[in-house]
């Protein structure tokens, strides 16, 4: 359970670039706020995301192969070409390569060589589905998923709806109760729709992406050689399995309370539970270390699970784990694969209207399997230490700024207090990248078959997380790449995590002034600090056990409180055409809220050491507090397609960024002020929620 800053769209959706000979003149000027960039025909106090970013829009439209774009655009493309030219560099070389520039080079080639995956990558996929066409019996059931989880599927990714994986997920997690302990979870997962209302929602674009969902299965399992009937009339079946599994399924809302997922079972209760599968074999075939107890996310899920288990006879089963194996490979299977997979995922779901280029997919895939190989030289280009220093004084402002803010909180009780207190002076903080490598040495990686090296890294990751179970923490661990433009909470380690690919501009620069910096990178600092405050990271202590350190009255306090926040966000999204769930988005929109309040409080008393305030004005005629506004919206300058919205509205926890700004903001009297917005205005909230 880790809390993201961003709605992860740029790594989704794609940019176009212009093919220059001279590798160094493709590199975008990345620049910070300029005080022009507001569109003087919009009124501030009326809509300010727009009175900030329309200028941008118009400017800048979303390009075909995107399925948004924004201000942070220009950074992505900018990390996205240096991690290129590492890549060809690394490729290229012929003697004398480190490992590091071995497994990454090769791992580039295979990958850009789409001739041999049409053939090489192809005959390596035809055992994988044999192994499913040979299985005689429900019993081993064991064996193959085991197997698919060490070859395909994301296992270690946990999000708020599932893990995506088949059938269920499994990976390693802090003890609830002892964080200082890691043991070992399963998870409810099998579906790949992103949440499980997609399967079971019954309005007319529900039901009309369903369909073409179907239509996709069936589409995935022509390719892996079935005729058009039959593949239809198991594609059926397929979503039919799906839909079973996320019927059992928790949803998001009642997931985001960690009480409820807090189930210790026995190996032999879990057999109990679900007795059609057997557990210890998989857990035998993934060398899973011996324990006592499994955390089990949601008994229901697998209680339903059992359900599915007996009522579909063997056959519906392998086409379900057929369809598994396809999804899960496609991006390293045949252009047909890619093409089918991005027409549902890309299109249907997110509105891009083209593929990504060749290269650009293989920039990322590269990363998500070797990224602390392929980091390094993007962190030794993009990130010099006089920056890691500048950013580590700005969170060190801003946790002082929360110490200063909790002492000085009217509703809470001195006991709660310095609880509160020890719990922010426990925090770590990691900043850009990781102090040790990791090594790679063990992850095979060849030049010739992109299959073979997807399923190896994926193999490596996934043992990686097993393999922690029983192991003492390590919260020197990063599950984001330095070059990622993201940053998170771990609630259960208590560390803030900032990889050095958001500590760049529009978010931070290092020409740039305290007002810009605080505003944009600040806020993204005082965000995920806060979510050890928010409904959710409250819950943890210190040392991140889940454990009550509120008093009952605090606790109470704090719950009118957040509830302002989860009913102001419960709101229709007239530009996405659904309704927002202010429950799933409680935890970011507190964190907004709490974040930028604690960047602008650490500005002030940064000022204040250099003899200005907030209401000193600068060279572009704004003062230090305007800019301080402009810079923190101009970081939410995103465009997005509808299609996307209305994913990421009904299955992601964060608010779309017009709304991180403008609900944000309405609710600052001191933002209200430096712009003197008059009240009634819509930027003005009468009733204006603030927690932290
Ligand atoms: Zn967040």
């Amino acid at each position: 359970m880790r809390r993201l800053l961003l709605i992860a769209l740029l790594c989704l959706s794609s940019f176009a670039i212009s093919q220059q000979k001279n590798p160094a003149e493709e590199l975008p000027r990345l620049t910070h706020l300029s005080a022009d960039q507001v569109n003087p025909q919009v009124d501030p106090c009326s809509d300010f995301y727009k009175y900030s970013c329309s200028k941008f829009f118009a400017a800048n439209p979303i390009p075909p192969d995107q399925a948004g774009w924004g201000v942070a655009g220009p950074l992505l493309k900018w990390n996205e070409t240096v991690l290129k030219q590492s890549l060809e560099a690394a490729a290229a070389k012929k003697q004398g390569r480190t490992v590091v520039e071995q497994k990454i080079g090769d791992y580039w080639t295979s990958c850009m060589d789409e001739s041999k995956i049409e053939t090489v990558s192809m005959k390596a996929f035809q055992p994988e589905l044999k192994r499913i066409d040979d299985l005689k019996q429900k019993s081993q059931f064991a064996d193959e998923i085991a197997h698919l989880h060490a070859t395909v599927g994301q296992a270690w990714i946990v999000d708020d709806n599932a893990t995506f994986a088949p059938l269920f997920g499994f990976t390693a997690l802090q003890d609830y109760d002892d964080a200082q302990k890691t043991v070992a979870q399963f998870d409810q997962g099998g579906f790949a729709l992103p949440g499980r209302d997609f399967y079971l929602s019954d309005d007319a674009k529900s039901v009309s992406v369903r369909k073409q969902y179907q239509t996709h299965i069936a589409n995935m399992l022509k390719l892996t050689g079935e005729s058009q009937a039959q593949a239809t009339a198991d594609a059926a079946v397929v979503l039919q399995i799906e839909t079973d599994l996320a019927k059992a399924a928790m949803d998001a809302v009642k997931r985001r309370d960690p009480k409820n997922i807090d189930n210790k079972l026995t190996l032999a209760e879990l057999q109990k539970l679900a007795p059609s599968f057997d557990w210890q074999r998989y857990l035998t075939l993934v060398h899973a270390p011996a324990q006592p107890t499994f955390l089990v996310t949601s008994p229901d899920f697998f209680r339903g699970l059992e359900q599915a288990l007996q009522q579909h006879p063997l056959a519906h089963w392998k086409m379900y784990l057929k369809w598994q194996l396809a999804h899960y490979s496609s991006s390293a299977l045949t252009k047909a694969f890619v093409n089918e997979n991005f027409n549902f995922f890309g299109h249907t779901l997110a509105g891009t209207p083209e593929l990504a280029p060749r290269w650009r997919r293989c920039v990322n895939s590269t990363d998500n399997a070797l990224g602390e190989a392929l980091g390094q030289a993007y962190v030794a280009r993009a990130f010099p230490p006089e920056s890691k220093e500048r950013v580590l004084r700005i969170v060190k402002a801003i946790e002082a700024a929360l110490d200063q803010d909790i002492n000085n909180l009217s509703w809470m009780t001195p006991a709660t207090k310095k609880q509160g207190i020890t719990k922010l002076n426990a925090i770590l903080d990691k900043i850009g990248y990781p102090d040790k490598w990791r090594d790679y040495s063990a992850l095979e990686i060849s030049p010739d078959t992109y299959l073979v090296n997807v399923r190896n890294a994926t193999g490596f990751e996934f043992n990686r997380w097993v393999q922690k179970i029983g192991k003492p923490i390590d919260r020197y661990d990063w599950t984001m790449t330095p070059p990622t433009i993201n940053a998170y909470y771990d609630p259960q380690f208590n560390t803030i995590n900032f990889p050095a690919g958001i500590l760049q501009p529009p978010f931070f620069s290092s020409d740039a002034d305290d007002a810009t910096n605080f505003g944009a990178e600040g806020a993204v600092i005082g965000h995920e600090i806060t979510h050890g405050f928010d409904d959710q990271g409250r819950k943890f202590d210190d040392k991140g056990n889940l454990h009550d350190w509120w008093t009952a009255e605090d606790a109470k306090n704090y719950d009118e409180r957040g509830k302002c926040i989860s009913d102001e966000y419960t709101q229709e999204i007239p530009e996405a055409g659904v309704k927002q769930n202010g429950l799933m988005t409680q935890g970011e929109d507190t964190a907004d809220n709490g974040g930028i309040y604690l960047a602008l409080l650490a500005l002030e008393n940064t000022l204040k050491q250099q003899g200005k305030t907030l209401e000193t004005k600068g060279d572009d005629g704004l003062t230090e507090i305007q800019r301080f506004f402009l810079s923190f919206a101009n970081n939410w300058c995103e465009e997005l397609r509808p299609e996307i919205m209305r994913t990421v509205v009904l299955t992601n926890p964060h608010s779309l960024p017009k709304y991180r700004v403008n609900n944000t903001l309405a609710n600052m009297p001191e933002f209200a002020k430096a712009y003197g917005c008059a009240k009634g205005k819509p930027m003005v909230h009468e009733n204006a929620c603030r927690v932290w």
